[in-house]
């Protein structure tokens, strides 16, 4: 917090169990970073789940004077509490449409629909030509997936159908990578040359595919348009290679009372950890309702492929181990090789954030840092943060 300036706040530190911090010049020197590395590509910005979970209100505005002019949301619904804070901005909707009533919302929102299928297009060429208008949209190919989009043999089809008949003016076609971060999977090449097909039948719409990961996977993955979400966040894009971006969550939860335990006690539900010495236990305001990940246990959840299973968190300089399971509001923590009193009722102690790498923190539960960061908002506080002296 050294040198930084809270510039928002949402929700009350003092009165809710868990703060989170999230840092903004962090947040625009990872989409400065990404931009640079996207060469001549457009650098667009996903920013569905709510920012995943930090907050669109404030990242989205953020980044659009960082010169963000491409934003990506899951839903309609995402899609209208974004437009007011990126006026003029294109607005994505990934999931598509799937009714006239979504239609008719990103018609008075004017977001562009990313066609997820045949049925959707023919869906929104009938919403508009009932009204006399042709409004722009996306489509997607799936290419390796098997989530939402045309297969390529449809996609093809489709370009020379529309180029024909124009049905609706796509603005961009676009195919989403399933291992990006594993640079050497086969996949990768695989999905590139089908989408290269596609894109050719398409002309000169524009194109992408590359998400964080896909960035770092090299020039021939930029195409016209790079959609990273995760490594604006601080996530990492490439497994196993230094995370090359800036930390931009910072996730505490308050020590709500220090208990001594003797060696021989259980921890938690289950007694699955048993203390194998007189332990200082820290009982931290924060579990798996605040989108801590019960699979962080120190004990007792088995997990499917975790190195070292069991999370810790950071206080006072130091690590502290969990001990059993963590529990719905709290969890348990092992101070006892903190000097005594360094560590009191009321201090926070971090979950993630720059002592505790988030991807870290993800891999100790079995999980993603894509999890980690879109539940970990549900219950904190929210600061949001600049770089700047501090009054
Ligand atoms: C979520 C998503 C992205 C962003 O992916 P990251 O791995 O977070 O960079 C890009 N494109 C599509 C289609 C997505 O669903």
């Amino acid at each position: 917090m050294r040198g930084k300036t809270i510039v928002a706040r949402s929700g009350d530190p003092r009165v809710a169990g868990n703060r989170l911090t999230i840092d903004l010049a962090a947040l625009v020197s990872n989409y400065r970073l990404l931009s640079k590395k996207s060469g001549a590509a457009k650098t667009a910005a996903v920013v569905k789940a709510d920012a995943y979970g930090l907050g669109a209100g404030q990242v989205t505005p953020a980044l659009s004077k960082a010169g963000c002019r491409h934003f990506f949301v899951a839903t309609a619904q995402e899609g209208v509490v974004l437009r007011p804070l990126v006026f003029g901005a294109e607005i994505f909707v990934l999931n598509g449409c799937t009714n006239e009533a979504e239609c008719a919302v990103m018609a008075e929102a004017h977001l562009i629909p990313v066609m997820q299928s045949r049925e959707a297009i023919w869906l929104w060429a009938g919403f508009w030509s009932a009204r006399g208008g042709r409004r722009p949209c996306a489509v997607m190919v799936d290419t390796g997936m098997n989530r939402l989009g045309l297969t390529v043999a449809e996609a093809i089809r489709f370009a020379d159908e529309n180029a024909r008949e124009h049905t609706v003016t796509a603005l961009l076609v676009m195919s989403h990578l399933a291992c990006a971060d594993e640079p050497a999977h086969p996949m990768n090449v695989q999905q590139l040359e089908s989408f290269h097909a596609v894109a050719l039948a398409f002309g000169d719409i524009e194109s992408s595919i590359a998400n964080s990961s896909g960035i770092f996977l090299g020039p021939d993955y930029h195409l016209d348009m790079t959609r990273p979400g995760i490594a604006l966040y601080g996530g990492e894009p490439v497994t196993g290679a230094e995370n090359p971006m800036q930390p931009v969550a910072t996730f505490e939860t308050r020590i709500l009372q220090i208990r001594h335990a003797r060696k021989g006690q259980t921890v938690s539900y289950g007694a699955t950890c048993t203390l194998e010495r007189d332990t200082v236990i820290a009982v931290a305001g924060a579990g798996y309702a605040d989108g801590y990940p019960r699979s962080l246990s120190g004990s007792g959840v088995r997990l499917r492929d975790v190195a070292k299973p069991g999370g810790s968190g950071f206080v006072s300089g130091q690590i502290a181990p969990i001990l059993g399971r963590v529990t719905m509001d709290m969890t348990m923590f092992d101070i006892t090789d903190i000097p005594h009193g360094q560590v009191n009722t009321g201090d926070w102690i971090e979950l993630f954030g720059p002592n505790i790498a988030l991807d870290d923190a993800a891999r100790s539960g079995g999980t993603v840092a894509y999890e980690m960061l879109t539940g970990c908002g549900r219950r904190a506080a929210k600061r949001y943060v600049e770089s700047g002296h501090s009054a």
